[in-house]
């Protein structure tokens, strides 16, 4: 009989004392300022959480991880106000989640086990010039070739595909066997068989290295996850947790934003008092921080339904949170004053920035209300009787009544 062994990190507790105790390190910081400050994706972070097992003890042996620890994880990378480095961090997860799940063939689950332990970088690209939210007009192509496949096109945007050793390219199958739209599939490519653009110069998040990347290679059919008409379903579950996490990213990058501003409004003086003392800023604030503190428990309220990667109500999490943390970004940065938008004294103007991104990356806005749209029911039986429209007779008889009463 052979028992399992439980991981050192599966209680939530130690992993975040882990966690806490790795990002508070000064050659963390170094690290991730250093990024910050050139504007490029560090490697060495996702080594790092590797080597420290932070990524194993998400996933341990099960094929999805534990949503605690993935919404920990964000949480924490949020309070580091780097939005890019934190959606890296997230897009390598999510690749992984893609591998681990429907990764069948020993290279798919190698690359798996090497981006756990820090070793390879992941990234994913579905989006091309002409191909955004509507995953369904991706031009990119994959043919069958001998025993592989020829994959064939240009994405536009793949986060970090600069320092990226694999990508996930969400591709259009051609299978003799299958036509129409709906033929999505995902591959896994090594990003040595590709070439990789300039990263763009982007208006915030700028440290997620997003460069555009073209191919015209052949790869073995083992590094197909998944096959043409299925893409689309596993993109959406990779996708679910993604959002899920950022919303998680968001609500972290929120606190930090939160504290950094009510400690400034302590200290700033106007009119003889502090800001904190004028009750106008002060309610803002507060307004702001329930709404920040309701959230999170929704989130938490996620994962104790177990409901944190289902496509509507991750989704969902996503608009809402990413919404109000635009809203939670302005106001800090305008309380900060002159100060929140001099770069040189406060980076309350990088993370309005940042948090701006997210309403893009990640599926925007509308692409989110459009999956809570698919989901909405009428409550026929209530409109039948508590709604009555009014009808052209009842005028007639309106005037009837009236002429009898004149
Ligand atoms: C920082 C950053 C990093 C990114 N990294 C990656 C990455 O690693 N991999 C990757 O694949 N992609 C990445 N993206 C791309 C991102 O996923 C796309 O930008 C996004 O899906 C929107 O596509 P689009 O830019 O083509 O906009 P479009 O699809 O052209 O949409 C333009 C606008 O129209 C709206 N719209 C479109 N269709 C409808 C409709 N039917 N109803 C209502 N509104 C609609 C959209 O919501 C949007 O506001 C990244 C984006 C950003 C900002």
């Amino acid at each position: 009989m052979t028992t399992r062994t439980e991981h050192p990190m599966s209680d939530i507790a130690s992993f975040t004392h882990h966690l806490d105790r790795i990002l508070a390190l000064e050659s963390t910081r170094r690290i991730i300022d250093d990024a910050e400050a050139a504007g490029a994706f560090p490697r060495q972070i996702i080594e790092l959480l590797g080597r420290e097992g932070i990524f194993a003890a998400k996933w341990q042996e099960n094929p999805l991880p534990a949503l605690e620890h993935t919404r920990v994880l964000s949480e924490r990378f949020g309070r580091l106000g780097c939005g890019g480095i934190a959606s890296g961090v997230t897009l390598h997860d999510s690749a992984i989640a893609m591998l681990r799940r429907f990764g069948r063939s020993e290279r798919l689950r190698d690359v798996a086990d090497r981006a756990m332990a820090g070793d390879a970088v992941l990234c994913i690209s579905a989006t091309e010039a002409g191909a955004g939210s509507d995953m369904l007009g991706i031009g990119s192509t994959a043919v069958r070739e001998g025993d592989g496949y020829r994959l064939r096109g240009h994405k536009k945007m793949a986060s970090p595909s600069t320092v990226a050793d694999y990508i996930v390219l969400a591709l259009r199958g051609i299978d003799d066997r299958r036509e129409g739209r709906d033929d999505l599939a995902l591959f896994l490519l090594p990003t040595s068989q590709l070439r990789v653009g300039k990263a763009f110069d982007i208006v915030g998040a700028r440290s997620i290295s997003t460069a555009p990347v073209l191919f015209d290679t052949w790869v073995p059919a083992d590094m197909m996850i998944a096959r043409p008409g299925t893409g689309l379903a596993v993109l959406s579950m990779a996708l679910a947790q993604e959002r899920f996490a950022m919303a998680a990213q968001i609500l972290g990058a929120c606190h930090l934003a939160l504290g950094v501003t009510v400690a400034r409004m302590k200290r700033r003086k106007s009119f003889g008092a502090t800001l904190f003392d004028h009750q106008a800023l002060r309610l803002r604030v507060a307004d702001l921080q329930a709404r920040v503190d309701m959230m999170r428990l929704a989130l938490n309220g996620l994962i104790a339904d177990g409901a944190g990667f289902n496509v509507r109500s991750a989704s969902a999490a996503k608009v809402t949170v990413v919404r109000l943390g635009c809203e939670v970004m302005s106001e800090c940065m305008h309380i900060f004053g002159s100060a929140g938008v001099l770069e040189s004294e406060s980076p309350l103007g990088r993370w309005w920035r940042d948090v701006k991104m997210a309403r893009i990356g990640g599926g925007t806005d509308e692409m989110l209300w459009e999956i809570v749209a698919a989901g909405l029911e009428p409550d026929h039986a209530s409109y039948d009787r508590l709604v009555s429209e009014w009808q052209p007779e009842q005028l007639a008889e309106a005037q009837a009544v009236e002429l009898q009463v004149g």
